[in-house]
């Protein structure tokens, strides 16, 4: 399972795609990849491998410079199309490695106060999260620091928000993620290996860590929402 993120220049479905490839080996039972494109959120996703998707993308291809994919390994939720990721929720997407272990207690508070879940995934919670903090009047940042206090579990997320059509949010507690610094576009991954065709200059995320990704920055926060600053590395041999 993986993830993979790119704030770009060019047009990203492919190259969401292409990442995804170089993190097969962790092995995956359903893959997607949402993309903005004219202030719109669009999605594919497909059952199996890779090849599917792209055969979903070949009949119907996705617009956009900036995306975010996974590979999906079902913890919650059967592997079919409708609990693969991204999960969409007015205008938020979300991809998500791991478990969020308090689910069920989140989805029972946002149904009791009007929600409809879409999949049986523990990660639309992350969605929904987010979109009721937005709905609230809170800012993506606020939303994002607000949500993941409430997370118990493991994971690595990516996020876009489509009022916010420049910039990818990413967080991690536990699972490794690595920020990818090119030229005039940024990335985010699961690992190094990920992005090696991209760049070879890397940023990881501490644990507990949350990022602000855009074309041309990359802000980071610990847990307690915090600026922080993290070394970039040259990650050598993985291309
Ligand atoms: N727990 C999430 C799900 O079942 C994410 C699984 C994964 O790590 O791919 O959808």
């Amino acid at each position: 399972c993986g993830i993979v993120g790119i704030v770009g220049k060019r047009e990203v479905g492919t190259l969401l795609v292409d990442a995804l490839k170089r993190l097969e080996y962790r092995g995956y039972d359903s893959a997607g990849i949402a993309t903005i494109n004219n202030g719109e959120l669009g999605r594919r996703r497909a059952e199996g491998k890779l090849v599917n998707l792209e055969t979903r993308l070949a009949d119907e291809p996705l617009a956009g410079t900036v995306g975010i994919g996974h590979t999906r390994w079902a913890t919650h939720g059967a592997p079919t199309e409708r609990n693969a990721h991204p999960h969409f929720c007015h205008g938020v997407a979300v991809v998500h490695n791991g478990i969020i272990e308090n689910f069920a207690v989140l989805r029972a508070e946002l149904t009791a106060k009007g929600a409809e879940f879409h999949s049986q995934t523990d990660t639309e919670v992350v969605a929904q999260l987010l979109a009721a903090y937005r709905s609230e009047g809170l800012a993506a940042r606020e939303a994002m620091h607000k949500a993941l206090s409430r997370l118990e579990g493991a994971y690595a997320l990516a996020v876009l928000f489509e009022d916010q059509p420049d910039m990818i949010l990413g967080a991690r507690s536990g699972p490794p993620l690595a920020v990818g610094h090119g030229e005039g576009e940024m990335f985010l991954g699961s690992d190094a290996i990920a992005l090696a065709p991209f760049t070879d200059k890397i940023t990881y995320l501490d644990d507990g860590d949350w990022a602000v990704v855009t074309r041309e920055s990359l802000e980071i926060y610990d847990h307690s929402g915090a600026l922080v600053e993290r070394q970039s590395q040259i990650s050598r041999g993985t291309a």
